[in-house]
């Protein structure tokens, strides 16, 4: 039997796998990037609307959601936006920070496909796509695989194969199937940045809004994000929603304002005499749509002048405290990531390496570290590929 050997293996050749197979080369080590599928980062390639929000040059550790919310801390300070935005400046490729702190590329997201495929064959990465690894050994001197092109031997071995968000695109469970072999614990994955859904009795008088978006701010106990709320036949989704996502635990209500910018007891107060529909003055703040809807739900239809105390508190809490209770999610199908996955506490902070065995790594989505919609989910792919790079 012939065994290829090599410094380094990293099965994964997503975000987090690319970089980290780059460095590593970069590094004089003998690297041998594995996927499964055939075509080189997918999520790449479809995020960001095709654009790639590739990183947020306001990232900081509470960004991001894990049951260890230190672990990030030190990956995060190693390699930061700016050493991302100095690889793209140094290869001219574009960008532009569209909101918060965005960062996405002016021309689309194949720029950093190329530039991540580039880097790789520079540094002599020997990359094999469409490759089913079949089984994963401890040798004594690090690792076995025997995989659908043959049998190889590393001295480290780095998992990089996401979570489990897509599975249309060739998302598995196979980093959590590796832990588990090796007896490293997992916090159980579950989709975040998703879309909401909910019950038939809701969806009665919200999907006729459906396709309504809106400024909000949506809150789950003390978490609450400003953005954009998109009404749709299912559910809820939208910016606010799909932040607020990952934060909320199965049975939480959600709390909507649907005018964050303003206090609608005010705006009525300083208009009282106004003779205006209530729907007719929503209609200044709301679509015309929404504030139909809004005068619809509260059952109050008057004119502004002869609203009473009690319907002005009616109203108010119903635009500034809009109580929704889920149904559930739109599940990994609809998901932009996973939550949860192997857990930071048997992994090391300095490195990604495995406390229990030598020379494995967990790097990217498929380690308990969510971000944030917004650029965080690629940053942390960047800065825990560093890490083990330069470790392995
Ligand atoms: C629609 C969408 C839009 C997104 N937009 C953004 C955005 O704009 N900004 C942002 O920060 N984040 C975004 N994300 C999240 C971001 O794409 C991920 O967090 C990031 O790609 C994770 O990088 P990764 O390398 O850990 O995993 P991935 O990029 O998912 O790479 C994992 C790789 O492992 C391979 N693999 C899986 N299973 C196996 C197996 N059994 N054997 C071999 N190989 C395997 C996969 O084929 C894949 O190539 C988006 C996600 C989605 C779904």
């Amino acid at each position: 039997m012939s065994v290829c050997k090599y410094d380094t293996i990293i099965i994964g050749a997503g975000a987090a796998g690319l970089m980290c197979a780059a460095l590593t080369g970069q590094r004089s080590k003998s690297v041998l990037l594995l996927d499964h599928s055939k075509k080189l980062a997918e999520k790449i390639r479809i995020s960001g609307g095709g654009r790639c929000n590739f990183t947020n040059i306001n990232a900081t550790p509470e960004n991001y959601l894990s049951s260890s919310p230190k672990f990030c801390i030190s990956a995060l300070s190693r390699y930061t936006p700016r050493h991302f935005t100095e690889l793209l400046d140094k290869y001219q490729i574009g960008y532009h920070e569209k909101t918060l702190g965005q960062l996405f590329c002016n021309n689309n997201a194949q720029d950093i496909i190329n530039l991540l495929d580039f880097l790789n064959t520079e540094a002599n990465v020997k990359r094999s796509q469409g490759v089913i690894v079949e089984s994963i050994d401890k040798t004594m001197f690090g690792f076995r695989l025997n995989t659908s092109i043959g049998v190889f031997d590393c001295e480290t071995l780095v998992i990089a194969t996401g979570g489990l968000a897509v599975p249309q695109i060739g998302a598995t469970g196979f980093g959590y199937e590796v832990a588990k072999q090796f007896g490293i614990g997992l916090i159980k994955p579950e989709p975040a940045l998703v879309p909401l859904a909910l019950s038939a009795n809701e969806l009665h008088y919200l999907a006729p809004l459906s396709g309504t978006s809106f400024f909000s701010n949506v809150s789950i106990n003390k978490t609450s994000f400003q953005e954009n709320t998109l009404i749709t036949h299912r559910g809820l989704s939208g910016p606010a929603i799909l932040q607020i996502s990952s934060y909320w635990n199965g049975n939480d209500q959600v709390i909507i304002d649907l005018l964050p910018q303003c206090n609608i007891i005010e705006e009525i107060n300083n208009n009282k005499s106004s003779n205006k529909t209530l729907e007719n003055f929503l209609s200044a703040y709301f679509s015309v749509r929404l504030a139909k809807s809004i005068s619809e739900m509260t059952q109050i239809n008057k004119q502004v002048c002869q609203l009473s105390k009690i319907e002005l508190t009616k109203l108010s809490d119903f635009i500034h405290g809009f109580a929704l209770k889920p149904s559930g999610t739109l599940g990994f199908k609809k998901a932009e990531v996973t939550k949860g996955g192997v857990d930071c506490k048997e992994l090391s902070s300095k490195s990604m390496m495995a406390n229990k065995i030598d020379g494995l790594f967990f790097i990217g989505e498929v380690v308990d570290v969510t971000g944030w919609l917004g650029g965080y989910n690629f940053q942390w792919a960047w800065s825990s590929a560093f890490i083990a790079a330069h470790s392995v």
